[in-house]
């Protein structure tokens, strides 16, 4: 569900609406984000890093642990 992808067109960002020009992007719920701006709606931990799985319920984004609270 999470993807980092190479830059390639500019995409705007979910999280905060603006462009993101990052070397990387993520592409999570079909959308777009910053590495800084997808975080988890519970805790504010990042979700960008690598290697982290990305968990959703009720459209809110979560981390794994707060997810399985
Ligand atoms: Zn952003
Ligand atoms: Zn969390």
């Amino acid at each position: 569900m999470l993807s980092v992808q190479p830059k390639g067109k500019q995409k705007g960002c979910a999280g905060c609406n603006r462009k993101i020009k990052d070397r990387y992007l993520l592409k999570a719920l079909d959308k777009y984000w910053h590495e800084d701006c997808l975080k988890c709606a519970c805790c504010d931990c990042r979700l960008g890093e690598v290697g982290s799985t990305l968990y959703t319920k009720a459209n809110l984004i979560l981390c794994r642990r707060d997810y399985l609270r």
